[in-house]
């Protein structure tokens, strides 16, 4: 784990899976922008702070997935921090109940085992309206970039460096996604183009880059996930539950799924396709005697 200069006060911390930016407001003082992964960043980040003698004063954060917020509630008791986030992603990490909305196939009681870390209390809300903010100091501009997650959001700090967080996706990820995880497809697909107006001097990827110019990565993401969308339409072939395609999918695309949790993970990446071919007209969701099943729709070509 290391740091990286960005530009000017901008600096972010190589974990090695992940970027985490963070601004300087002088000679100790940080604002992270996202906290990083409990389990496979936590130890490292927390060495680094204390090495470089760093007082985490606030961290924004780009949205409440659980490598992006795991270490919250933990910076904020260790160095009585702020916390800024969208609204409605702050709502999310309320409580463990609220969680749930994210994880709503577990147990309330698996919930809180495994994703309790998570819960932490928001300072700073940052409202769908609101396109900057200043947090101790220092201004902060906002681009509003749903689909992702619900209510993600695009950071960008005074150097002119944006932190795009998870609303794009490195070349070197692209290499081993096999189906890239979007709350709502054709949301974060129309975000991903609202990218193209962003005009900074350098851009950060959370999984993992840092770009001068981002304009062909943006076309190669949204290419990405729509062909992406195109495999997995090309297994629905008759009527098929929502299980059928599960079947044909993880087959098709390889991917392995054992256990319950990962079953979860992969049920969630998937619905998003199924419903962004359902929306397209790809495909379309009849009923067929009590049982609602999916087949190829009146459309046959995704939009390029
Ligand atoms: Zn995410």
């Amino acid at each position: 784990m290391d740091i990286k200069q960005v530009k000017g006060n901008t600096f972010c911390i190589d974990t090695g899976m992940t970027y985490i930016p963070f601004y300087k407001i002088n000679h100790e003082e940080i604002i992270m922008l996202d906290s990083g992964w409990k389990r496979g960043e936590r130890r490292g980040i927390d060495q680094l702070l204390e090495e470089n003698h760093f007082k985490v004063v606030a961290i924004i954060c780009s949205h409440a997935h659980i490598d992006h917020i795991g270490n919250n509630s933990y910076l904020k008791k260790k160095y009585n921090c702020i916390i800024v986030m969208p609204a409605y992603e702050a709502l999310i990490c309320s409580s463990a109940v609220n969680l749930k909305l994210y994880y709503s196939t577990q147990t309330l009681a698996e919930v809180t085992e495994h994703f309790g870390h998570m819960v932490c209390e928001t300072d700073i809300m940052i409202m769908d309206n609101e396109d900057k903010i200043y947090v101790c100091g220092s201004e902060f501009k906002i681009l509003h970039t749903p689909g992702h997650s619900p209510a993600h959001i695009c950071i960008t700090t005074q150097d002119d460096v944006a932190y795009l967080g998870d609303s794009l996706i490195s070349y070197e990820v692209m290499k081993g996604a096999k189906m890239p995880y979007a709350y709502i497809l054709s949301e974060d697909l129309k975000s991903k183009s609202k990218l193209y107006d962003l005009k900074c001097s350098k851009y950060v990827v959370a999984h993992k880059g840092m770009y001068d110019d981002v304009t062909e990565l943006i076309t190669d993401n949204i290419n990405f996930y729509k062909n992406r969308a195109k495999r997995v339409s090309e297994v629905i072939n008759d009527a098929m539950t929502m299980e059928d395609i599960f079947k044909a999918v993880i087959k098709n695309f390889n991917i392995h799924v054992n256990s319950r949790y990962r079953y979860a993970v992969i049920e969630r990446m998937l619905w998003s396709y199924v419903e962004y071919l359902n929306e397209t007209g790809v495909i379309e969701l009849n009923m067929d005697h009590g049982f609602l099943k999916y087949s190829k729709g009146s459309t046959d070509m995704i939009k390029p």
